[in-house]
């Protein structure tokens, strides 16, 4: 049976798709219910998304279902770290898309081994290497991704192998249907979502960029970069890390004049949480007070001469991912080539360890 939102309760041991033994929840999402299943024909363990039952979220489902077998297709040999998808049947309504079966996604990873300290550099730079031939693959398959967080970030048991998952929200701008880009203020999750978007200039692949970079950061530190209830408050975060955004670039927004008075000033929409009020105050914002560098500095003590070179390398790298104007971001193909993924490579260890 199904709940009051249409997803599917499947029950421990029962059998769908007349192969795949139920095993437990994996995760819910908002679109679907993921559950670990034994594929009784070949005795591996696979994860079934069991879409919700709503018209209008199956449809999604089969344009998740073309971009996948698109990315899938185009790396036979598995060796461009997005999911592997193996095939789709229905089920009492309900689209299943079935996956190879990986161990957790980073926002688990994090919370079991670096709950608000992070994990080590060596991990974040293996991790971070991944994501980039990930994107780079992506890229080259006119793939826009539009939802990258530690959520929708996998690895296997062992830790090392990392996949991208969740395109149920993937943009594929070869398609003549959405070669254009239309203004969407709410792609991407907020805390993820790159200032173009919520400015409503035009968007491509660098808002893949940006969420990486965020994610990055929090892969290390343990901390949200940018956090706000609302894209206003999003921008004000955003620019108090990574200083005022031009006029040059939000003249460019159809959106801008919700954030940004005629002086050019921006305006902080404040929500009081208990009174539900709202108030509206212009803010100066000229020199970034909370910038990446003294924030990565503030939780990375004691390092030796090479840790610190590292370091700086993946600061750099930050900030090209997080370059407020789209056109200047870091492309992916320049990325995995950064020194941060080249200079002096020590040993290869995925530890987990936290650091403090
Ligand atoms: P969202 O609300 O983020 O859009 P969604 O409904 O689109 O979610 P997914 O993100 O694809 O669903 O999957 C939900 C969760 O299920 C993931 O965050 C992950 O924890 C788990 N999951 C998905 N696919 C797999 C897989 N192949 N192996 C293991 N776990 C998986
Ligand atoms: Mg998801
Ligand atoms: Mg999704």
């Amino acid at each position: 049976g199904d709940d009051k939102d249409g997803y599917y309760k499947h029950r421990v041991g029962e059998v769908l798709g007349g192969r795949y033994q139920v095993q437990h929840a994996l995760g819910k999402g908002m679109f679907s219910g993921v559950v670990r299943a034994m594929d009784v024909e070949t005795k591996k363990l696979v994860a079934i998304k069991i879409m919700r039952n709503n018209d209008a979220l199956k449809k999604g489902g089969f344009t998740e279902i073309a971009i996948l077998e698109k990315l899938n297709e185009s790396d036979p040999d598995d060796r461009r770290h997005v999911v592997k998808f193996e095939r789709s049947f229905e089920f009492r309504g309900h689209l299943c898309m079935v996956f190879e079966h990986l161990g957790y996604n980073l926002r688990e990873i994090l919370k079991k081994y670096g709950l608000n300290v992070g994990i080590t550099l060596k991990a974040t730079k293996a991790y971070a290497y991944q994501i980039f031939v990930a994107l780079a693959h992506m890229r080259k398959c006119n793939i826009i991704h539009a939802d990258l967080k530690p959520d929708n970030i996998l690895v296997n048991e062992n830790h090392t192998i990392l996949k991208i998952c969740d395109l149920g929200t993937a943009i594929d701008r070869s398609d003549a249907a959405t070669a254009q880009t239309t203004i969407t203020p709410y792609l991407v999750s907020r805390f993820y979502r790159a200032p173009e978007v919520i400015l409503g200039i035009p968007y491509d692949y660098g808002v893949d960029v940006w969420s990486i970079g965020c994610t990055l950061f929090e892969l290390y530190t343990g901390k949200i970069l940018f956090t706000g209830d609302s894209n206003n408050q999003m921008l004000k975060a955003i620019m108090e890390v990574r200083g005022r955004i031009t006029p040059k670039l939000y003249k460019r927004g159809q959106l801008s004049p919700q954030h940004f008075d005629e002086k050019g000033q921006f305006v902080s929409i404040e929500r009081d949480k208990i009174l539900g009020k709202t108030t509206a105050r212009t803010l100066q914002i000229i020199k970034p007070t909370r910038d990446i560098r003294t924030r990565l500095a503030a939780v990375s003590s004691g390092l030796s001469e090479a840790e610190t070179r590292d370091l700086n390398n993946f600061i750099d790298l930050l900030d090209h991912c997080l370059a407020l104007n789209p056109e200047k971001r870091i492309k992916p193909l320049d990325a995995l080539k950064h020194p941060f993924f080249s200079a002096a490579k020590s040993s290869h260890s995925h530890s987990h360890s936290a650091r403090r």
